[in-house]
């Protein structure tokens, strides 16, 4: 099996920026940006990331906040906040990169499979790498009938992976069988006429390639539910926006105020209680804006977004309570939320502060119909 993927691979490779180098860096954020995101969605991103960040000198002197703005909209912040910290971490070593592997799995947010990834490709060490594409070609290729979301079969499928490698080449070797993966042997309709491995495939011999490679059935994941609170500045029509704690979920990113609906408590309940917390009253009036659900890796989440009512009122408490009047433009709040620091968002301009997904699609909802 060795040989056929690599000749295949070097005739119908797809042509991407992070295929052009094997340096360290631009290939380490690839690797962490094509983690759980299709590789279409991460070129934009890849190359606005490297025009921002050009090395891991200007990575790791930024502040968490820009880098986190760079990212906004890719999803899975945990990865631009380990970025950062091992670029740190490189830094504080002189700026070497890894030589292994086994040192690059020591960074954070460096599993098992990327450290190879990286670690094969810049260095052309012989290690395999193991992601969901390369799970189902050799799941197929050797008929494996086990759950591939199984700790006994990711073990077996490592072992198997390791043994398949081509030594001579292993960066591109290990290219060869996720591509594979992404582009013939898919998840569904794989293109077995175009695949190198046909001739072996027992999966194909044995024409189960529809039910291989099989999964265990997740439990449903439940579901969660949120308010929003849109709050504008009459200036400029720009938002309240709060600052997301620095540890923790989504940390660091913005959102407009928000507070989960607890169980048995209707959104109603759930709005006095954000306004009591916001501003010190429940006499605001608010309604409903509009809605937006958001899946994360552990639950479901609707969101709903309530428009407080212009008022005099509003005015006074805004005043009241964060020094400000609502059509002041040159100031910022000057008070936060708890620790948590305020600030205005314009959804008309350029802003610096990144928000949330479940909050950009709010936002996205507000603008469609024209609430703001
Ligand atoms: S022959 Fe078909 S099922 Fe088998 S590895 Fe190739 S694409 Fe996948």
């Amino acid at each position: 099996m060795q040989l056929a993927p690599l000749s295949w691979y070097l005739e119908n490779a797809r042509e991407l920026p992070w295929r052009k180098t094997r340096e360290p860096y631009p290939i380490w954020v690839s690797e962490v940006m094509l983690q759980q995101t299709r590789v279409e969605t991460v070129i934009d991103y890849y190359r606005r990331f490297l025009d921002s960040f050009p090395s891991v000198t200007s990575l790791a002197s930024a502040k968490i906040d820009r880098v986190l703005k760079v990212w906004e909209g890719l999803g899975y912040y945990r990865r631009a906040h380990n970025l950062h910290k091992a670029a740190g971490i490189l830094m504080l070593r002189g700026g070497q990169f890894p030589r292994s592997a086994a040192e690059w799995s020591e960074l954070p947010g460096i599993g098992k499979y990327t450290a190879a990834a990286i670690a094969s490709r810049t260095m052309g060490e012989a290690v395999a790498v193991l992601d969901g594409n390369v799970k189902r070609v050799i799941a197929r290729f050797d008929g494996v009938e086990i759950p591939i979301n199984t700790a006994a079969a990711e073990k077996a499928l490592w072992a198997r992976a390791e043994e398949l490698l081509d030594r001579e080449s292993p960066g591109d070797h290990n290219q060869a069988m996720m591509e594979l993966g992404a582009t013939v042997c898919t998840p569904r309709n794989p293109d077995c006429s175009r695949c190198p491995l046909a001739k072996g495939c027992i999966a194909l011999k044995t024409e189960r390639i529809n039910f291989i490679p099989a999964k265990s059935p997740r439990k449903p994941l439940p579901l969660r539910r949120s308010i929003a609170l849109f709050i504008r500045r009459t200036s400029d029509d720009s938002l309240l926006i709060v600052r997301r704690p620095d540890n923790g979920f989504l940390a660091g990113l913005w959102e407009f105020p928000q507070v989960d609906v607890k169980n048995n408590e209707s959104e109603a309940e759930a709005l006095e209680r954000l306004l009591l917390e916001l501003l010190g009253t429940r006499q605001i009036k608010a309604e409903i804006a509009c809605s937006a659900h958001h899946t994360y890796t552990h639950f479901h989440l609707e969101v709903s977004g309530y428009r407080a009512n212009q008022s005099p009122l509003l005015e006074k408490y805004l005043k009241l309570r964060f020094k400000i009047r609502s059509s002041d433009t040159a100031k910022k709040p000057e008070a936060s939320l708890g620790n948590l620091p305020l600030d205005w968002y314009s959804p008309a301009k350029e802003n610096p502060h990144a928000l949330h997904g479940a909050h950009q699609k709010l936002l996205v909802s507000l603008q469609k119909h024209e609430i703001l």
